[in-house]
């Protein structure tokens, strides 16, 4: 391990004397299942018939129980490491607390990632079975409605400094890495949302709408399970003109957003919402602007804002500003594109800044319950989770470059490193660039994300369009291997990466280009299709996508296009009287069927 700087040092300590509540989240969810046996838990509204399923407290620990039984029969036990392979669901939901009481870690394997990905992670993490409906890298498969066979089984006795989960996100060395959460830090975090939002004792409902294998997701899964309160599944199918529709339902208590949401949701209800809408909104994941807050506050007139902030290293989250009106006043010195404060920390915790002479510095974490360390790579173990002296404590470098204002708060301001956020998802653009050069024909790649005209990640490849290597297939490649959102929107083809002046990779000098390329087709094109309303729209799919032209042929997703430009394009066809799912924009081959119903 290495160690902290000794040099200007500025801390920032959330502990508190008070020792945990129980010993695991476990503990809480069972305790909190006998109290309200009747009331209901986990409820989710099917896209088909709108109707609702919903499974109540005493239910919810009768099926745990069973699974976490036949998982012990299995042989599953603290260390060992669950794979849960379902969209979300109340099986799902059952079954990760079903691995955690059985003693185990549960890895999510989300199913819209791709296969080769998921047959990674189960292999890195060596998962002694995945409950589910299919095997991956030949690990024993259980149904997720295991039952038990006969017999005696031990419960399992979960320890503060078990394995609670394992998470990947996104490796600069081109795989992903496992972060090895224990059940301390998951549950400091819980009792955290407990202290800060639960209001004398009354349940809280959430509304999870955001995959299970970004820990965002995490709040809003377990705060309302250790309160009694009703945790809302949105269905697989949610588009975006849901999410706006449900978090307007007043009786949601906490909904967890990405400044990446504010843009969609701001486009899906025409910038104003009518009703008040869900209690507090915790907003995280990527950093929040200044002139966001605006945005939101017309959205959410009378909800409680909170920026959020963490790494999954030092679990979901360590830091928390409320922007109450006080707050908001502050923040008219800002100008729009300033980071807004973090705040101060939850308990337990203790920031570090290694300030430099400007007053801004690496930001570093610790405190109790940080992850354990990467899985299978020691090295970057040590370097990232690194000793105090004398003390010896335990602090995560996390990367980010944060200052302390002149009241006390942090404020991240960016990262010195390769790391970027593509709708508030992790994104090591090197992870990227190895996919790319993986590909037979490749000779050499990088990547940028631009933020204008909108953000995107573009991909410059040298050895594009020579042999036999062409868009289409390059693209198919790298949808095998990455996730959607790290699938580059541009794939432009390039004789030769350009170098600075140390012979370096001139990643400023290809954002700028992107940046260019990118305003030009906005501002100087517009599509030659004919007149009417079905031009119209093929227009603003041009103009949404930053492209000079459409065509009926084209694919949406091969443009470039995602479910948040999907959701513009909804948003602007509306503005022009012509009715157009977002969904059915993702879900047709070509533009022309998605537009099929459009009268020109
Ligand atoms: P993840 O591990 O996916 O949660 O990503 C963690 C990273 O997201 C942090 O290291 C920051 O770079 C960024 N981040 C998360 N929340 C915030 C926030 N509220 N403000 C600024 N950056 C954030």
């Amino acid at each position: 391990m290495t160690e902290v700087s000794a040099g200007v040092r500025y801390s920032l300590k959330g502990l508190d004397g008070v020792a945990p509540s129980a010993s695991s989240v476990v503990e809480l969810i069972d305790r909190q299942c006998a109290r309200t046996p009747g009331a209901v838990a986990v409820a989710m509204a099917t896209a088909v018939s709108g109707a609702e399923r919903r499974i109540g407290y005493a239910e919810l620990a009768g099926d745990v129980a069973r699974l976490a039984r036949r998982l012990r029969q299995e042989g599953v036990g603290p260390g060992r490491v669950v794979g849960v392979s379902a969209e979300r669901s109340p099986e799902l939901v059952v079954a990760l607390l079903a691995v955690l009481k059985a003693g185990g870690a549960f890895l999510y394997l989300d199913p819209a990632l791709p296969a080769e990905r998921l047959g990674f992670m189960v292999e890195d993490a060596d998962a002694a079975l995945v409950l589910g409906p299919q095997g991956f890298a030949g690990r024993p498969v259980l149904p997720l409605d295991a039952q038990p066979v006969a017999g005696e089984v031990e419960e399992a006795a979960v320890a503060p400094g078990d394995l609670a989960y394992v998470i990947y996100t996104s490796g600069s060395t081109g795989r992903p890495k496992g972060i090895l959460v224990e059940h301390a830090g998951l549950l400091n975090y819980v009792e955290w949302l407990v202290t800060e939002f639960v209001a004398a004792g009354k349940p809280v409902t959430s509304l999870l709408h955001s995959p299970l294998g970004f820990d965002f997701s995490l709040s809003s899964l377990f705060l309302p399970l250790v309160t009694g309160g009703e945790l809302r599944l949105a269905p697989v199918e949610f588009e975006h003109e849901s999410l706006a529709e449900a978090i307007q339902d007043q009786t949601l208590d906490l909904v967890r957003l990405t400044p990446s949401h504010i843009e969609v949701l701001r486009a899906a209800l025409d910038g104003r919402c009518d009703l008040p809408g869900a209690r507090v909104l915790l907003i995280g994941g990527e950093v929040l602007r200044a002139g966001q807050v605006a945005a939101l506050r017309a959205l959410f007139p009378s909800a409680s804002l909170y920026n959020h902030y963490g790494p999954a290293e030092a679990v979901v989250g360590r830091c928390f500003q409320r922007l109450d009106e006080s707050e908001e006043f502050r923040l008219a010195g800002y100008a729009p594109g300033d980071p807004l404060p973090v705040g101060r920390p939850i308990p337990r915790t203790e920031l570090v800044v290694e300030q430099g002479p400007d007053g801004a510095g690496e930001l570093l974490i610790g405190g109790l319950g940080l992850a354990r360390g990467y899985l299978n790579l020691p090295e970057l173990t040590a370097s990232s989770f690194v000793r105090s002296e004398p003390d010896g404590r335990v602090f995560y470098r996390t990367g980010d470059q944060a200052a302390v204002d002149a009241q006390g708060r942090l404020t991240v301001l960016g990262r010195a490193d390769d790391q970027v956020k593509v709708r508030g998802y992790r994104v090591e653009l090197g992870e990227i660039e190895a996919a790319l050069r993986a590909v037979d024909g490749v000779r050499a790649a990088a990547v940028v994300r631009t933020v204008r005209p909108q953000e995107a990640l573009w991909a410059f490849v040298v050895g594009l369009g020579q042999s036999r290597l062409d868009e289409p297939e390059l693209r198919a490649e790298l949808q095998r291997r990455l996730p959607a959102y790290m699938v580059p929107h541009r794939l432009l083809a390039l004789d030769a990466l350009p170098l600075s002046a140390n012979r370096k990779l001139d990643r400023a000098a290809l954002l700028a280009e992107a940046e260019r390329i990118g305003l030009a087709a906005t501002v100087d094109k517009v599509p030659s299709v004919g007149g009417g309303r079905l031009a119209e729209a093929y227009r603003a799919c041009a103009q949404v996508l930053g492209v000079a032209e459409v065509r009926p042929t084209d694919n949406f997703l091969a443009l470039g296009g995602d479910s948040i430009t999907a959701m513009k394009l909804a948003a602007a066809c509306r503005r022009l009287g012509i009715g157009l799912r977002s969904v059915r924009v993702l879900a047709t081959d070509t533009l022309a069927e998605a537009f099929a119903g459009i009268e020109n």
